[in-house]
């Protein structure tokens, strides 16, 4: 279709050409003509001188060098067996230019935290508890720390009088809420956050992500937004799995190293990252961020922590005038909050990588009381978002003391703390989700333990009968 009026519009500008030409017969003076297309230059606007006196209109010169950008090369190198010449592609020009202009292209920098802006420790513990159950400790800690963190970045007094950066370490079996606290934290201070996990860490040169690459998944959580990236929240999971490694014959690449490679960005440092992407390659731009004021967070399980702890106060315990029971603390479900740094030490964690985490904490095993309130009260507590779910079929979902009850205890039997609950509720949920919408009479349906524990089925109401009562 296009061709066809392409080839009208030549066909216009030939008769004209030839009326041109017959009109001006007798002339001396000859337009020019260009040599592509024949037409003449008061039609084709000005012509191109071009060497052997011909001459090329602009259009023709255009499209000449639109084919030429087109062209693959490489085919035609090989072709035409020409190694080494190499065509200028003009269509790079264009991108060079597009490429500076968002270079050019002022951000508005951000404005410097506001003082009176950070919310005081009481009013951040305050926020978690809307959404973290239990854990008491740990929250007053990580709001003093966050409180006086942001502090320290907002009066920026880093020369005058050193303010120590607050980053942590985080204590706490599996599902009791590490991850889940420090994302409520960055939700609730509005920082990016990036998650990582400490096992898929090595020295730089070996098979893993190398340790700039936690930087750089910041970056991207503040969408390639430098100066945001440089007030997030960084927290690197499983630490525990990097301790140095006891019997050490090869060389430590996942373990001591790692631990030595984090030194640098945790202390705060210049550090190189890709833009948009997790590994260096000779495609990607690089931009630098500086971890200063980044606050790190790392957390693990540290199995068998406890015990160095219980060994230690025993052996104390049954020394010197003090001497008490030698198993005093072999049942102490807090043990773990009498950690100290010769205990961590003993663990595996080197030294000056601890020196870099001056606040450490630990969380409690959550217990069935903790989960039974994990299960009613947060904010957006699962089961209260199924609640929601089914408000909107108009159903009433209710559930029996007995049946939080008896989720708990199943959650308990998992060992995988409150993880465990999430399994649990989807399992049964699943068949009350697909068979309520069959039937719109349904008004209210009542989760009770024997559901839970399978020996019996939800109790129904018709909407009738609630109308009724
Ligand atoms: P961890 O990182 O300690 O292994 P997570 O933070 O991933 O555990 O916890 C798993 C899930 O359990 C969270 O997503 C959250 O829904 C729930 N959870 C854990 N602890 C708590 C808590 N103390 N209060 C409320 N919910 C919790």
């Amino acid at each position: 279709m296009l061709d066809n009026i392409d080839d009208e519009i030549l066909d216009d500008d030939m008769a004209e050409v030839e009326e041109i030409e017959d009109t001006d017969d007798n002339n001396d003076e000859y337009e020019k003509i260009c040599y592509l297309c024949h037409r003449p230059e008061s039609i084709a606007g000005k012509m191109i001188e071009m060497p052997q006196n011909m001459t090329v209109c602009t259009d023709c010169m255009q499209k000449t060098l639109d084919s030429m950008n087109s062209t693959n090369y490489d085919d035609l190198m090989k072709f035409s067996g020409m190694p080494g010449i190499h065509f200028m592609n003009l269509s790079d020009f264009g991108e060079m230019a597009s490429a500076k202009k968002i270079k050019k292209k002022k951000k508005k920098p951000l404005p410097p935290i506001d003082l009176k802006a950070i919310p005081a420790p009481h009013q951040i513990k305050a926020m978690l508890d809307e959404y973290v159950i239990g854990q008491e400790r740990a929250k007053k800690v990580i709001s003093v720390a966050v409180y006086n963190h942001y502090k320290r970045v907002a009066t920026n007094t880093m020369d005058s009088i050193e303010i120590q950066k607050s980053n942590m370490l985080m204590i706490g079996p599996t599902g009791s809420g590490k991850t889940y606290l420090v994302q409520t934290l960055a939700r609730l201070l509005d920082v990016p956050l990036a998650i990582t996990d400490a096992t898929s860490l090595t020295e730089a040169g070996y098979i893993g992500d190398d340790i700039e690459s936690v930087v750089s998944k910041l970056l991207a959580a503040a969408d390639n937004d430098v100066e945001k990236a440089e007030r997030g929240i960084i927290f690197i999971d499983e630490i525990d799995k990097i301790a140095k490694k006891k019997e050490t014959r090869s060389r430590d690449v996942s373990g001591e190293s790692v631990q030595q490679g984090l030194l640098r960005i945790l202390e705060g440092s210049e550090v190189e990252v890709p833009v948009g992407a997790n590994s260096k390659n000779a495609m990607v731009p690089l931009t630098t961020v500086n971890t200063r004021n980044i606050l790190f967070i790392c957390g693990g399980a540290f199995p068998d922590l406890g015990d160095i702890v219980k060994e230690r106060l025993n052996k104390q315990a049954s020394i010197g005038f003090s001497a008490d029971l030698k198993d005093k603390y072999d049942n102490d479900p807090t043990i773990l909050e009498k950690v100290t740094l010769e205990d961590l030490r003993e663990f595996g964690m080197i030294p000056e990588f601890l020196g870099r985490l001056p606040v450490i904490y630990s969380l409690e095993e959550l217990t069935e009381d903790m989960l039974v309130r994990i299960l009613k009260e947060p904010k957006n507590a699962i089961l209260k978002q199924y609640k929601k779910l089914l408000e909107i079929d108009e159903v009433d979902l209710e559930f029996e003391e007995g049946a939080y009850r008896a989720i708990a205890k199943k959650a308990l039997e998992k060992k995988t703390g409150a993880r465990g609950l999430r399994s649990i509720i989807e399992d049964f949920m699943l068949d009350i989700m697909y068979e309520i919408p069959k039937d719109s009479n349904i008004g209210k349906v009542t989760i009770t333990e024997d559901f839970i524990e399978k020996k019996g089925g939800p109790i129904i109401e018709a909407r009738g009968a609630l109308i009724g009562q």
